[in-house]
């Protein structure tokens, strides 16, 4: 099998040595398994159902979510001279008939062999709407000519990928319908949650199992490690003015990447605009932006893509809607605003894709919490997310590398012996990105449980009276800005709206001298811990939010009092 695929992919694609996992992915498919494959953007997942594609009998379904990924996997087939097609709403009915009239053949057993059709690309509403395409797939089942399906981009399965396409979920219904036929799931963004969520749609065994555990029948796992070590993180401190951010964000580019390629991820459309006026003016014209988000006219993001391509543009200010199908390899740094690790590193894909150095840089202010909350509180699970996001950018030390390999590492649920040799290195520094190369002795350890306590406490106070308090101004409350006064909105009480005055002897006496960046800080710090909660208040236009004590406020709060 090893020879024939081997032989194979040099002559059909042109490729010498199998990369990452791809071989072992190929054997398994071809042994008719159920596979899982976690690979990194950019390395090669499609030539691993590609190949098994062209070596067995039959169809290969592809489910992927994007037209022009699409077409250009089927152009490039073609040059290969391997029969594939592709059904979507960017195919003409005409063109759509032949195709399936052809599919038709197979299943009727009127095609001769070497005139199959091996690829078959869908988009996942054509799967789950069309019950003609549905009654195409029984008929090719019937005469056993379905050869596998292939969820590409598997996370957009779940609503818990930073991804989700509620057309996936109808794919649940190919293991029900056509229980015989392999699922391959693809992904290059796949945390444990997430894959479980897709194991249990797809009917998928988990947790999967790899190597000697997973034979002789199950569901196979195959991942590769998904750092990328041209691509150095960082967290740069964002000023709390749009416009001194605005300066940092010129600085970064004109001192480190005048010229070059690179992205911005805003998180709205207005922030996409703003940014990319601003941007512009500030550098005179030395930063030259473009704008793309899901309101600009197709005709428009064309364009843009040309200009980008072109260098006429070279800095993109974009939402996460410009995403999947970038191919510029010379991205040579991106910068985020994020809302969840997973964005963060899908974002960060589009870096270095032609191996070269690139600069991923999170900007962040303790405020943007708020923003973001904002911006996620209505939707499930977005609360673990955010903490998840908020502990890496309020990590001074640890390496990010190692971050994301606990973040989206499935090893985790395998015993360690199983680990490959890749994820055991995974856990080494990698020693380039902001924390590995931090100076030593430059990041300071102060001792904050007496602000912290007075954060709690001052949060119990305000609680008592019926009130609640921003983010922001709980930092000015424990600042000491208010002289113990602070003007409190949603308040309860008739009597006490408008201000309230709290006790702040306990603040008086020991004064700490924080920042208001280092104060949010300290209360995201207590966010994320526990000792602070987040609660929502809707408005008239947004959600506010509190905060307000948490379950672990009481505990530090007594114990600090009896001392
Ligand atoms: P992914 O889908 O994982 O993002 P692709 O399948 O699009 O990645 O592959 C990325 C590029 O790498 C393609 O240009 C492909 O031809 C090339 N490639 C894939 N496998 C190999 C290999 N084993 N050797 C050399 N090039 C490869
Ligand atoms: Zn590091």
């Amino acid at each position: 099998m090893e020879d024939e695929t081997g032989y194979l992919s040099n002559e059909v694609f042109g490729i010498e040595k199998f990369r990452l996992c791809q071989e072992g992915v190929c054997n398994a498919n071809l042994a008719r398994r159920d596979i899982v494959c976690v690979m990194p953007t950019g390395g090669g997942k499609s030539l691993t159902y590609q190949l098994p594609a062209i070596l067995t009998s039959g169809c290969t379904i592809v489910v992927s979510p994007l037209i022009s990924l699409m077409t250009d996997q089927v152009l490039h087939l073609d040059e290969f001279g391997v029969s594939a097609v592709m059904l979507s709403s960017a195919v003409s009915h005409a063109e759509s008939r032949k195709i399936q009239a052809h599919l038709y053949a197979m299943a009727s057993g009127e095609c001769a062999p070497k005139n199959e059709v091996k690829l078959c690309y869908v988009t996942p509403e054509k799967l789950g709407q069309d019950k003609n395409f549905w009654s195409l797939l029984n008929k090719l089942y019937e005469a056993r000519k379905l050869a596998r399906f292939v969820i590409d981009e598997a996370h957009c399965v779940s609503e818990m990928g930073h991804d989700y396409r509620p057309h996936y979920k109808d794919l649940g219904k190919l293991r029900t319908v056509f229980r015989k036929v392999p699922i391959l799931a693809l992904s290059a963004t796949c945390p444990p949650k997430v894959l479980q969520d897709i194991s249990r749609t797809l009917g998928l065994q988990y947790p999967p199992k790899r190597g000697a555990e997973a034979e002789p029948e199950g569901t196979v796992y195959f991942s590769a490690p998904l750092y990328r070590k041209n691509l150095h993180y960082s967290v740069l401190s964002k000023p709390n003015n749009f416009a001194d951010a605005i300066k940092v964000t010129r600085e970064f580019i004109l001192n480190k990447h005048r010229n070059q390629s690179g992205i911005i991820y805003c998180l709205s459309k207005k922030d996409v605009e703003h940014v990319a006026k601003e941007l512009a003016s500030e550098s005179n014209g030395q930063i030259r932006t473009g704008i793309y988000h899901a309101e600009v006219p197709d005709g428009r993001k064309a364009q843009l893509h040309r200009e980008w391509r072109e260098g006429k543009v070279n800095v993109v200010c974009a939402t996460i809607a410009f995403g999947l199908g970038i191919d510029k390899a010379d991205v040579r740094f991106v910068i985020h605003h994020s809302k969840s690790v997973e964005g963060l590193y899908q974002e960060s894909g589009r870096a270095g894709r032609d191996g070269k150095d690139a600069d991923c840089v999170l900007l962040y202010n303790p405020k943007d919490a708020d923003r973001v909350f904002a911006l996620t509180s209505s939707i499930p699970q977005s609360r673990g997310k955010l903490m998840d996001i908020l502990r890496f950018v309020q990590d001074f030390e640890g390496c990010r590398k190692i971050f994301f390999a606990n973040y989206f590492s499935v090893s985790a649920q395998l015993s360690v012996e199983e680990w490959t040799t890749e994820e055991t290195a995974a856990l080494d520094p990698c020693g380039h990105c902001d924390n590995c190369t931090r100076a030593p002795g430059s990041v300071k350890r102060v001792d904050l449980r007496l602000p912290a306590w007075q954060t709690l406490r001052a949060a119990e106070d305000i609680k008592r009276c019926g009130a609640r308090l921003t983010l922001r101004q709980l930092g000015e409350l424990v600042r000491g800005l208010g002289r113990g006064k602070v003007n409190v909105s949603g308040t309860r009480h008739k009597r006490t709206k408008g201000s309230i005055t709290i006790a702040m002897d306990e603040l008086a006496g020991g004064k700490v001298q924080l920042s208001r960046e280092e104060t949010e800080m300290l209360c995201i710090h207590l966010l994320i811990h526990d000792y602070l909660q987040e609660e929502f208040v809707p408005n008239k236009h947004t959600t506010n939010t509190y905060l307000v004590p948490g379950d672990k406020a009481r505990r530090f709060t007594s114990l600090a009092r009896s001392d």
